[in-house]
Formats: structure tokens, C-alpha cells, sequence
């Protein structure tokens, strides 16, 4: 019997479990590994709190492409909104609880499914801390000192925690006062309310972190630190659907030619008193294609120049969240700096963060009794802990693109392609490894697609193995 193993379970993981098992038409083993807590939620549907929401109406989150109602369907048959107007809750921002919920129920009845089917699931509540790979067989070494042998191997690793930014001190990020993971809930528990406290960015995250601290009673000042120092926006316009701009879209147009035609269309929506979401979600849909026909020069000036312009306006908030983030800075409660870190000091008393405001144009300072690290996850493998990821690159048996933004595979197969330019037959990544070849491959949208695409090729290349080995502590 063919043995598939994913390593992660988070929503890439798990649908990608979901899709083999509904397509397969034989028996076959499905090896599912990850750690008992997030299992199914992954980082982003397992929050420390409700007030953490997805950034995606309810209607636009179904975990299945060809079922756009699926997500919605399941959260009007709850007690709470059966008697709901379906328009409004299609409309609404549900807390990322309730999608870890979702994935969980998703999860349980494909399972019942491949009992049917005679497909074995084994769930293994470990992490992969290395990788070997022949051309039959891909081994796996998991933390708890066991190997595992299976046929077909699919890296599902999502998110990784962000990378410390370089300062002068490097040794302040041994501090426990420093937090680089800002999706555990230590980071905003048992706080000191005489002093500030800093996140660095000021994305969507930075938003959740300040929610979460404010949900376990700081009633302090938080200071936001990041290159720009943007307004975050909130989701307006919803469900306006503009079309012109792509229209107007050639194949082979360049980055310059792409930005003036986003500009024009910028400034004509603005004459009819609309901002520019619309044009950006317009865009959405051609953001892969559009990464792809990118240069390398373009992809490095996309990465230097607009990276920032482009993240704000595609990761927005809901409007009362928004509403909340504009109060709290009205209060003085939160303080959004565009800079650079330069150094950060502890002493008994304090964290002092010196800085340059770029608004300013000076050095400053600002004392602090904590740092939550909020830059986003890192991509760049090398600077990973400890991670199967960077031993398999250092091994050659994968490479990364020159931007360091995921790992180099076919983004049709899914296939990853070593250090000599060769695809593997047996190992495959979806998700965010895949950011580097695509760009937008992150959200459920670009995911649920991904994992139904593999799984039909997976379920396709159904093999007998002649290889087996028990050798691992099922959950
Ligand atoms: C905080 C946050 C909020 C988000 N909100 C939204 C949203 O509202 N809407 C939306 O469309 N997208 C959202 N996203 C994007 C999100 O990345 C995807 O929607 C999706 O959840 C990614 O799933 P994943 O399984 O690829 O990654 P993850 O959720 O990161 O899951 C990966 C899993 O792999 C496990 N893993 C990693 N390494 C190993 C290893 N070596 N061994 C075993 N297991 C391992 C991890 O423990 C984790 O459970 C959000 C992302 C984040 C970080």
C-alpha cells in the first residue's frame, strides 16, 4: 500500500490530507505530522484569542474551490446564527477560532470517509527534524528520535516565526522580555504597565498583538516600529467589483508600464470617491501570472520599492477593528513610528530601543518593558532553527529563488527541484514555500486549489511500495 507522509497539518496540510483521500479510489496510507495543538488549525486558525478575525469575509473562505459556500453553509447551521441574514453573515469577519473549528469538522469526516475507503490515516504528533530522499523512498527524522519511511512526501510547513532584525546587540534576543513569536499567548500575558511596550511592524499582526494585549489588561502605551510606518486600511467597498484595470492588462507588460496603469485606475476611482481596494482585489486573481512574467530585475525592484505599498493595501482589517486601531492611536494608546532599529540595551529597569525616525530624520530612543517581534514569517531558510528545511538545503536536496522567499519547485507539479536543477518524483511543497515562484500563495483562496491540484496527482501516481518499516509512534 502506497504511503504519502505531509509534514505540517496546518489548513495546507490538512486539505491537501482531505483532497487525496476523497479522490483516492484505492487503499493507501496518508502520514499526517504535527504537533497535537495546532493540528488541522495550523498557526493562523489556532489564536490565543476570539478577537483575532480572519481577514477574509465568511463567503470568500470555503476550504474547497468548487464548493464556494462551504464555510458559509457550515456556520449558518450553528445555533448562534441559524436564524441570521445569510447576506450579512456571507458579509461578516468570523474569529479564526471559528475556522480552526471549521477545519477540525472538515477533518473528522474525511476521516470516517477513508475508513470507508479502506484508507489508513496516522496522525503523528512529532516534528520532522530531517529529510533524506532517494528516488523511491523519502525518509524522515522526527523529533522524538524515529524514522519514518514513506513513498511520496508533501512539505506543508506554512509559517515560520519571524526572523530576529539585525541590531548592534544581537545577544538582547536572549532576553525574556523579547518575543519572537507573536502567535503564542505568552507574548501579551503578564505584562508591566509602567513602561510601553514595543512591536516591531505594523502589519495585520502588530493588529492582533495589540487586541491581545489589550484582552489581558495592559492598559500601557504600545509603540509600532517598521520601515514605512503605513496606515494600515480597513476593508471598504466590499463586494465592489471593478474591471477596467484588467482590461487594460498585456502579457508582456513591464513593472513600470504596470504601475502607471495601476496609478491611472487609481486616480479615476478616486474621482468617483472610491479608494483603491477595489483595483488592488481586481488584481488579485492575475498576481501569480504577473509575478511570473516578472524579470529578475523586477522582482527585485517589486521587492524593494512597492513590496510595502503592495502589502498594505492587500492585508486590510475589518472596518470595526480598524475603527478600534484609530481610537487607541487617537488616545495616544498606540504610536505607529516608520524607522530602523539600530540597538536594543536591557537593564534592570528597562529595554531602551534607539532608532531612526525616519520621520524625523534623527536618532531616537524610547524605553520599554517588552518586544514583540511582529515582521511576519521568515522566508529565507538558512536563518531557520534547527529545521529540516535548511538541513535538506544545505544537503542540496533543495534550492531556494534569489529573493530567499520559499523553495524552487515546478508550479505545476508541485515538484521540488534540487541542486542540480532536476524536479524529485517523490517530494512536493504547496503553500508559502511556494511565495518565491508565485508571489501570492498564502491565503485559503491560493491554498484550497493548490492542495486539490496535488492530491489529484498524488491520488494519480497510486504505486505499491516495496519498501516498509514500522518504526513510528502513531497518535
Ligand atoms: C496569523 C495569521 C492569520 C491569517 N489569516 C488568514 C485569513 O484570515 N484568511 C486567509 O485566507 N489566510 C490567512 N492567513 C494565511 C495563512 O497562511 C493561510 O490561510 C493558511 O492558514 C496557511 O496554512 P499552512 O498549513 O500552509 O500554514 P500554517 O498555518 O503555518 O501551518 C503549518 C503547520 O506545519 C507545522 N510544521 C511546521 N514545520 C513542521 C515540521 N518540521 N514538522 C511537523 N510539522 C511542522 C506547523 O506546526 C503548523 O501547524 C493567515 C496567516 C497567519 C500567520
Amino acid at each position: 500500500m502506497k504511503k504519502i507522509g505531509i509534514i505540517g497539518g496546518g489548513f495546507t496540510g490538512t486539505m491537501t490530507a482531505v483532497q487525496i483521500i476523497d479522490k483516492s479510489t484505492e487503499p493507501c496510507e496518508i502520514i499526517l505530522i504535527n504537533e497535537r495543538e495546532t493540528l488541522n488549525k495550523g498557526i493562523a486558525y489556532n489564536p490565543y484569542s476570539e478577537k483575532h478575525l480572519l481577514n477574509v469575509i465568511a463567503g470568500k473562505m470555503s476550504a474547497y474551490l468548487n464548493n464556494p459556500d462551504h464555510f458559509l453553509d457550515w456556520v449558518m447551521q450553528k445555533d448562534e446564527f441559524i436564524n441570521k441574514d445569510k447576506t450579512l453573515i456571507a458579509n461578516s469577519f468570523f474569529p479564526r477560532q471559528i475556522y480552526g473549528e471549521y477545519l477540525c469538522n472538515i477533518w473528522e469526516e474525511a476521516k470516517k470517509c477513508a475508513e470507508s475507503k479502506q484508507i489508513k490515516i496516522t496522525v503523528i504528533d512529532s516534528f520532522v527534524v530531517d529529510l533524506d530522499i532517494t528516488e523511491n523512498l523519502v525518509s524522515l527524522w522526527l523529533d522524538n528520535n524515529l524514522k519514518l519511511n514513506i513513498d511520496d512526501c508533501v512539505i506543508a510547513t506554512g509559517n515560520h516565526i519571524p526572523r530576529n532584525p539585525r541590531i548592534k546587540n544581537m545577544d538582547f534576543y536572549n532576553s525574556p522580555n523579547y518575543f519572537q513569536n507573536p502567535w503564542k499567548i505568552e507574548s501579551v500575558k503578564d505584562t508591566k504597565e509602567n513602561l510601553p511596550i514595543l512591536i516591531i511592524g505594523n502589519g495585520l499582526t502588530m493588529v492582533d498583538t495589540v487586541l491581545g494585549l489589550l484582552e489581558q489588561g495592559f492598559k500601557g502605551e504600545n509603540y509600532s516600529i517598521s520601515p514605512n510606518g503605513f496606515n494600515i486600511l480597513p476593508h471598504r467597498h466590499n463586494g465592489l467589483k471593478y474591471s477596467k484595470l484588467v482590461e487594460e492588462l498585456r502579457d508582456d507588460m513591464s513593472i513600470y508600464e504596470l504601475v502607471k496603469l495601476i496609478n491611472k485606475h487609481i486616480k479615476t476611482v478616486r474621482e468617483h470617491g472610491v479608494s483603491a481596494e477595489p483595483i488592488i482585489d481586481s488584481l488579485r486573481p492575475q498576481t501569480q501570472k504577473i509575478w511570473k512574467s516578472f524579470s529578475e530585475q523586477e522582482r527585485d525592484l517589486f521587492m524593494s520599492r512597492l513590496r510595502h505599498l503592495w502589502g498594505v493595501a492587500r492585508h486590510r482589517i475589518p472596518l470595526h477593528t480598524h475603527d478600534k486601531i484609530q481610537q487607541l492611536r487617537i488616545d495616544g494608546k498606540l504610536h505607529i513610528n516608520s524607522g530602523k532599529i539600530i540597538d536594543i540595551i536591557e537593564s534592570n529597569e528597562s529595554i531602551t530601543v534607539q532608532y531612526f525616525d525616519k520621520k524625523e530624520n534623527e536618532l531616537n530612543e524610547i524605553n520599554v518593558s517588552r518586544i514583540i517581534n511582529c515582521t511576519g514569517p521568515e522566508t529565507d531558510l538558512i536563518n531557520l532553527d534547527k529545521s529540516f528545511l535548511k538541513n535538506c538545503l544545505l544537503k542540496g536536496i533543495l534550492t531556494q529563488d534569489k529573493l530567499k522567499l520559499g523553495i524552487k519547485a515546478d508550479t505545476v507539479s508541485f515538484q521540488i527541484i534540487n541542486s542540480n536543477g532536476k524536479p524529485h518524483t517523490n517530494l512536493y511543497t504547496i503553500g508559502s514555500n511556494l511565495k518565491g515562484e508565485l508571489w501570492e500563495s498564502t491565503a485559503v483562496n491560493e491554498l484550497r486549489e493548490q492542495a486539490e491540484k496535488l492530491a489529484e496527482k498524488l491520488k494519480a501516481q497510486q504505486l505499491t511500495s516495496p519498501i516498509r518499516k514500522q518504526g513510528f509512534r502513531a497518535s
